[in-house]
């Protein structure tokens, strides 16, 4: 067994001027040529463009192959609670670099007070790397090609679909969330209130615990994960 990631240097909040420092020096890690329009844009037009294409092939899906979606959807909320507790937030080999783009840095530099991003620069200090989408469309492929020969080319189709989808969603809710609570996408209804629950998770004592799902907080309800202030304090 690995040991565990000591990360308690990490579950206090920092005071304002060393968290400042850490946002320094991570925006001074951005390259020069860094485009956060396009760093949104590349999995927005992959995962859109990947839909398409699988609905375009879809040959006549009998209702039992749609249950895909939900199905999908499903495990894929259940995948974001665990991947987010277990690689986001504990050191796992060979997803380091998540850990530490996650930990000692997303969330030393965000917390429940103070969750906005400063510039649209700061995208690069939210969103998952821009390959992210690609590398889990390549990891997945064996899985893809057993539901085309095991089961039918539509469930293949519809679970990439999804969770291509799923992808997406969670790169622009996870980006919403940051955005200033006071501009229009941050004052909506529905990104208020899964704002709250994400907030919550930005407090650093409470983030190795609890409320792991940044999409739709399904796993956390299920799993008992949601921390009991999450919607008294919203
Ligand atoms: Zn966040
Ligand atoms: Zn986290």
């Amino acid at each position: 067994m690995p040991k565990r990631t000591d990360t308690r240097a990490f579950e206090v909040t920092q005071p304002l001027s060393k968290r400042d420092t850490v946002r320094a020096a991570a925006n001074a890690k951005i390259p020069r040529w860094y485009n956060p329009w396009v760093h949104l844009a590349f999995p927005s037009l992959v995962g859109l463009g990947m839909i398409t294409a699988s609905v375009a092939l879809l040959r006549a899906p009998t209702w039992l192959e749609l249950l895909t979606v939900p199905v999908v959807f499903l495990l894929a909320n259940f995948d974001e609670w665990h991947i987010h507790r277990n690689v986001l937030h504990r050191r796992t080999w060979p997803l380091e670099v998540l850990y530490w783009r996650h930990t000692p840095e997303h969330h030393v530099i965000f917390v429940r007070d103070d969750m906005a991003m400063r510039g649209t620069r700061e995208f690069r200090l939210v969103l998952i790397p821009f390959y992210g989408i690609l590398a889990i469309f390549v990891t997945t492929l064996p899985l893809t090609a057993a539901l085309w020969w095991l089961l039918s080319p539509n469930v293949a189709l519809l679970w990439v679909a999804t969770s291509m989808g799923y992808v997406v969603a969670y790169e622009w809710l996870h980006l919403s969330y940051h955005l200033p609570a006071t501009s229009r996408v941050g004052r909506s209804r529905v990104v208020r209130w899964l704002r709250a629950h994400h907030a919550w998770h930005h407090t650093p004592e409470l983030m190795q615990r609890w409320n792991f799902n940044v999409t739709i907080p399904l796993a956390d309800w299920v799993l008992g994960t949601t921390h009991p202030d999450t919607r008294r304090a919203a």
